[in-house]
């Protein structure tokens, strides 16, 4: 880019970044313009036209402010984070909030992207779901002994067991022939041992196919085994139940630690689920993708701790910087700008730019 471009386009990075900040400032506003009808002593019809005419703010905007900044009103660690990131920042929690629990949201909201945080909300509204379909059956079986409280490891295996006893309806088109060998090798059978059968049958040919790890590597990822680890999931992130295409070929052993290219210790993973995976979120995160589920709070004893938050530090620190372009853009596509600790053998306490 010329360098009058690259000026130009610096200015409108930072008019953008201060419209933004005002426009806040201004949301921020309405429940209060609101409560006193400021708008009717001002002469406007509503609140709507107030905020048209005085703000440029879409009728939605105002619904949509209005209705959030009522829910966070006693909440004052949400509104916190409101107030310094915007509204979009708490949205995807506000129907989750409560008295007891909204610090904790807080931070989610404060630490995480909208994409991230509303991944995050996703996985735990299912898991919430899960362990109250479940909460019934460990009644009749009387398990109880070993039951453990939710969050902790035991009861997440509990409910890794209740997904899997779980029917679901699949709806498929196939053509006349692919159908009718299928019918064949059903038989009187049923379609889960068949299509299980078949699950098996393309493991034990991608375990077969495995190919040797590369130590001592560069960051770079070889193509056979990118290829590989593509071919588990058919590209798609490997978090389950998430159906986006991967962004990132995620070493679940931190390279940094162990600069390794394992075709068993690489996942592909979309934006959301790589950013939870680096914020600690992700249990079980070393083992295999379905015992996957999100946990409330990182283990700060492991080693991985202190690398996944210089990454996320950096990541931070490039965000601000691309402000315009804040949170969540591609990883993969700025690694010529990312610095050396991150892109290969980091030496560990090297200055972070
Ligand atoms: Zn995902």
């Amino acid at each position: 880019m010329e360098k009058n471009e690259q000026l130009l386009h610096e200015k409108f990075v930072k008019f953008g970044a201060n419209a933004k900040e005002w426009m806040r400032k201004c949301v921020l506003l309405l429940p209060e313009v609101n409560r006193y009808s400021i708008w009717k002593k001002k002469g406007f019809g509503s609140i709507y036209e107030y905020a048209a005419k005085l703000a440029g703010m879409s009728r939605n905007t105002v619904e949509d402010a209005l209705r959030i900044l009522e829910k966070i009103e006693d909440k004052p660690n949400l509104r916190l984070v409101a107030e310094q990131k915007g509204l979009g920042a708490v949205r995807p929690v506000v129907s989750l909030a409560t008295d007891e629990n909204e610090k904790f949201w807080a931070r989610k909201a404060a630490s995480m992207s909208k994409n991230t945080l509303e991944t995050y909300v996703r996985e735990f509204k299912r898991q919430e779901e899960e362990r109250l379909v479940r909460a019934p059956l460990d009644a009749v079986t009387e398990t109880t002994a070993s039951r453990a409280r939710p969050g902790t490891d035991a009861s997440g295996q509990e409910e890794v067991q209740a997904v899997k006893t779980a029917t679901v309806e699949i709806k498929m088109d196939l053509d006349k022939t692919t159908a009718e060998m299928l019918l064949k090798l059903k038989g009187s059978g049923d379609w889960n041992t068949l299509m299980q059968e078949l699950l098996r049958l393309r493991e034990e040919k991608l375990a077969a196919e495995e190919p040797i790890p590369v130590v001592n590597a560069k960051r770079y990822i070889p193509a056979r085994i990118k290829h590989h680890v593509l071919q588990k999931t058919n590209g798609q992130c490997a978090y389950p139940g998430c159906t986006k295409p991967h962004k990132i070929l995620h070493h679940t052993r931190r390279f940094i630690l162990e600069p390794t290219h394992d075709s068993k210790t690489l996942v592909p993973l979309c934006t959301a689920h790589e950013r939870l995976a680096h914020q600690g979120l992700i249990e079980h995160e070393q083992g295999e993708p379905e015992s996957w589920r999100v946990r409330q709070e990182a283990d700060r004893d492991k080693a991985i701790y202190a690398v996944d938050r210089r990454v996320m530090q950096y990541r931070r620190s490039r965000e601000l910087q691309n402000e315009g372009r804040a949170w969540d853009h591609p990883v993969e596509g700025n690694r010529e700008a990312e610095p050396a600790w991150f892109r290969a053998e980091g030496e560990e306490g090297e200055a972070e730019r």
